[in-house]
């Protein structure tokens, strides 16, 4: 479904990504793990077009989205991303926030789209704050407010930046519950997370990037078990 071939990213000379290769196959999940600083945002918003590449491409769906063709629009079209907090427009309410992108971008109808909002409100367990305000709800809630605004599209592909490391660890598993939801539906995806329990248990890939670099990757086993590169043994036993 995605192929990153080579990618590299620099700032200001220095580079943090270096030469990452990755394949993400139709309903895999992988989970990049790394130290602060390591390039797993960076790759994140490379993939979904936030920052351009200064070397390497993206293919996603056998299209090239890399390529200065490519329209950045339409490209994140087929995407949902996620962010750590910020993610909801507090002026609107849950139901417009859903609503906006397949109204604006996917021109919806207005009806179709509501009744496609509250459907998702209400298998995520949030029918009753469809018309609540951001400010109203629970952090936990206002995050899984924002994955359904990102599935409201119907995306292709889910981009998951540390979504739960904003919140109380009892918010935590409440937003931790629709990404394993999200999985048992055969959404693709590409996450980051610092709860490595549940990386450990909903990633079917974990990749560990040092420095930019994709040093390892294996089955959760492997990597949390297992690993063969000293650097990525010393991470897993910091974290764990
Ligand atoms: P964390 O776990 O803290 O979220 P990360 O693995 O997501 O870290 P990135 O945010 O991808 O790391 O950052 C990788 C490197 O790129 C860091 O050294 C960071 O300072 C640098 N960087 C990121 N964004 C920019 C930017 N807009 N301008 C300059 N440097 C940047
Ligand atoms: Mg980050």
């Amino acid at each position: 479904l995605l192929t990153i071939e080579g990618l590299w990213k620099n700032y200001r000379g220095h580079s943090v990504l270096r030469g990452i290769d990755l394949e993400v196959e139709p309903h895999e999940v992988v989970c990049l793990i790394g130290a602060s600083g390591s390039g797993k945002s960076t790759l994140l918003r490379c993939v979904n077009l936030l920052e351009t590449a200064d070397d390497g491409t993206i293919t996603l769906d056998g299209q090239e989205i890399t390529d200065a063709k490519a329209d950045p629009d339409d490209v994140r079209k087929r995407m949902g991303i996620v962010f750590q907090a910020f993610n909801l427009f507090p002026h609107m309410s849950v139901l417009d926030n859903i609503t906006l992108a397949p109204r604006k971008v996917h021109k919806v109808g207005g009806k179709q789209a509501e009744s496609q909002a509250r459907d998702l409100l209400a298998r995520f367990g949030l029918a009753d704050k469809a018309d609540a305000y951001p400010d109203q709800l629970s952090g936990g809630q206002q995050q899984r407010a924002a994955i359904i605004r990102a599935l409201a599209t119907q995306p292709r592909l889910m981009l998951l930046d540390e979504v739960t490391s904003a919140l109380d660890p009892a918010l935590v598993k409440e937003v931790l519950g629709i990404i394993r939801e999200l999985k048992e539906g055969g959404m693709t995806m590409i996450l980051t997370t610092h709860e490595m329990g549940f990386c450990r248990e909903i990633a079917d890939t974990v990749c560990f990037l040092d420095g930019g670099v994709l040093l390892e990757r294996g089955t959760p086993e492997q990597i949390f078990t297992d690993p063969r590169e000293p650097r990525t043994r010393e991470f897993v036993r910091s974290v764990i």
